[in-house]
């Protein structure tokens, strides 16, 4: 549970670079059909509305779908995010979200976001609030004029980045951690040693590495427009990893990213 009091699913489907219209609304309307209930879609990815017409076309109750959505870096600031807020709600065809984050950490402007971000959850319109691409130093500096602690801080994370400190870290102030890139972008199906944990879970790659941040505590949200792996990435529930097969995935740590370090980041 998240310290909001909201439920939120350990697995969804990212919808990153799907685009707008068939391709993503076929792949939500797939993940809804194989059982996903979490959808993370972001202002910048541009596909919200054809996540809103799968999820309305899906016949689902609205209530038990979890849908998040962020903020994008150009419309920071307090009332552009408000702006920004009613054009995601717009095109998402809905009258609340699950889940509204900071994309980035848009320096000198992510507080003012943030308080932009706790009016609309004391309104009601996203049941929790949190960030994305936060360090710890990003972290600290937003508690010192936050009223609302983020639910959830969505990072890069998958075994060649595997942030222990900042894991830990959320851990103490009751964040949630949440893995985006979790697959590394495919950066790991040859690995030697992921493929023979594979063959030894009788898995593939990708279920190994989604099981690997489950056991972690960490939210995922494997991104495919492809139904066989939609269904593939969702089949992780029913076997564990061991501890010590744990240890060893957490050794390929290299600190290495597939995306931007929100310090180097060209806002
Ligand atoms: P992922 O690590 O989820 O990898 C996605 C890639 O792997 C796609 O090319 C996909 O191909 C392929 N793939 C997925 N499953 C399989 C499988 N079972 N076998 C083989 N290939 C597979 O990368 P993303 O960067 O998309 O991250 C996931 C989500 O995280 C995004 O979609 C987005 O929602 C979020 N995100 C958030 C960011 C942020 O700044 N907050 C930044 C980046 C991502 P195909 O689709 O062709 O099947």
């Amino acid at each position: 549970m998240l310290n909001s009091g909201w439920e939120m699913p350990w697995l969804g489907l990212g919808v990153y670079k799907a685009a707008d219209g068939k391709e993503v609304e076929n792949a939500v309307t797939t993940a809804l059909g194989a059982g996903y209930r979490s959808i993370d879609t972001a202002e910048f990815y541009e596909n919200e509305k054809g996540v809103g017409r799968a999820v309305k076309n899906s016949g689902i109750p609205r209530q038990e779908i979890f849908l998040a959505t962020k903020v994008w870096n150009s419309s920071q600031g307090f009332d552009s995010t408000l702006r920004a807020f009613d054009r995601s709600l717009a095109g998402l065809d809905t009258d609340y979200v699950d889940l509204y984050l900071i994309h980035w950490p848009v320096e000198d402007k992510f507080p003012d976001t943030w308080r932009a971000l706790e009016r609309i959850h004391a309104e009601g319109r996203a049941r929790s609030i949190g960030v994305s691409n936060f360090k710890i130093h990003h972290i600290q500096e937003l508690l010192k004029t936050a009223e609302i602690v983020p639910a959830v801080n969505q990072v890069e994370f998958h075994p060649r980045l595997y942030q222990a400190g900042l894991l830990e870290f959320c851990r103490e102030k009751g964040i949630q951690i949440e893995a985006w890139s979790p697959l590394m972008r495919g950066g790991l199906f040859d690995n030697p040693l992921i493929t023979g944990l594979a063959e030894k879970y009788g898995r593939t790659p990708a279920q190994v590495i989604i099981r690997w941040e489950l056991e972690l505590g960490v939210v995922t949200i494997p991104k495919s427009v492809h139904p066989e792996r939609i269904i593939e990435n969702a089949d992780v529930f029913d076997f564990s990893i061991t501890d010590e097969d744990i240890q060893i995935i957490n050794a390929l740590n290299r600190n290495m990213r597939v995306g931007p370090d929100p310090d180097d980041f060209d806002f």
